[in-house]
């Protein structure tokens, strides 16, 4: 039955299909003492459902198994590095929401699955929104392994991929772990620009510029902010570095969801947007998560940090923005500004 599920999800679009128990996931002790530390920062959603994450059995009761499937979303021409006035984008962002993509080939393989078995079978499928510590869940799997930089790498696809699962209450033959990988190698942690990876496997969330431009709500801390450089939507840094990267494989079913025009924007326009203009842009995308105050939160950042003097005058504008995070922000990159150019 295994064979018949990966078929199926090969003809679909998934690029890997993996099975694994439905038994609770290793790390789930881990998970408790991270919460504990703190180290969610403001991601309170984390402590929420962290009963769910720890216990398949909660999210579906009778549940037997658990389909992993990564998606690459690898694009060899995404490799250019912004040039000077542009913003940095996580290469995940670049796309159509891809909660969105993957639901009707996650549902549809839903049903499949379900089919196999008898009238009381049950499937539930997620993308990484659901509780599932779902990196342990892929690792136990065989999908790929979590690396120093705690993401999971595949030796199929390196980083660049989106996991999402099925859990089924079908019983399937579970298919071998994958183990870790890394060696001695550590580039993911020399990459950080932030030491948000102090020591390998652990990743301190509130240095994280993944976290600080997109799930912070509030300022950014003030000697956080020349480390932040042009990124002004998530972070890629520690997974480009790692060399397991050689494997990626260009995406499939990501591909017509593409959005070229989001890899490399240009800072001034996207200081220009009003409310309507930015909900027009980044209609479907994940990048509306900031909402606008976020995003030119983080493009005043980026400014600050990158431009010189012939950003001041729409910096000077976004002080008067009725929003005062956006203000504020803007108020920092001028003195930035005026301080790398002074003489
Ligand atoms: S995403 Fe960026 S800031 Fe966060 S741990 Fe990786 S390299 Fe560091
Ligand atoms: S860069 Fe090296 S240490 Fe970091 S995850 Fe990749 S293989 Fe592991």
């Amino acid at each position: 039955m295994n064979d018949a599920i990966r078929q199926r999800a090969r003809e679909l679009g998934f690029d890997i299909c993996r099975i694994t128990s439905a038994a609770p996931p290793a790390s789930a002790q881990h998970l408790t003492d991270w919460l504990s530390a703190g180290h969610q920062g403001e991601m309170a959603w984390l402590q929420r459902n962290a009963h769910k994450r720890i216990d398949p059995q909660q999210i579906l009761p009778g549940a037997r198994s658990i389909i992993c499937l990564a998606t690459s979303y690898h694009a060899a021409e995404w490799q250019a590095e912004p040039t000077s006035g542009q913003g940095a984008v996580a290469r995940y962002a670049r796309h159509t929401d891809y909660h969105d993509v993957l639901a009707a080939p996650l549902k549809e393989l839903s049903h499949f699955i379900t089919a196999q078995g008898d009238s009381n079978t049950r499937s539930l499928w997620y993308v990484d929104t659901g509780p599932l510590l779902e990196r342990d869940l892929a690792q136990r799997a065989g999908l790929g392994f979590v690396g120093k930089h705690t993401n999971l790498i595949s030796r199929q696809l390196g980083n660049w991929f989106f996991l999402s699962e099925i859990i089924t209450t079908l019983e399937l033959p579970p298919d071998k772990p994958e183990v870790n990988r890394c060696g001695t190698c550590s580039r993911c942690l020399s990459a950080c620009p932030t030491n948000a990876l102090p020591a390998p496997f652990q990743l301190d969330a509130r240095r994280c510029i993944s976290y600080l431009t997109i799930e912070l709500k509030g300022a950014i801390p003030v000697e956080l902010r020349p480390l932040i450089g042009n990124r002004i939507y998530g972070c890629d840094d520690c997974l480009a570095a790692c060399p397991w990267n050689r494997f990626a494989k260009e995406a499939s079913l990501l591909h017509p969801h593409r959005r070229n025009d989001l890899s490399t924007p240009e800072l001034l326009s996207l200081l220009k947007l009003d409310a309507p203009g930015f909900k027009q842009l980044f209609a479907g995308t994940p990048m509306l998560r900031t909402k606008r105050r976020g995003l030119l939160r983080n493009v005043c950042v980026a400014l600050g940090n990158t431009a010189g003097k012939e950003a001041l005058p729409a910096l000077e504008s976004a002080i008067q923005d009725s929003e005062p995070l956006i203000a504020e922000h803007a108020a920092w990159a001028i003195a930035e500004i005026n301080k790398r150019t002074a003489g």
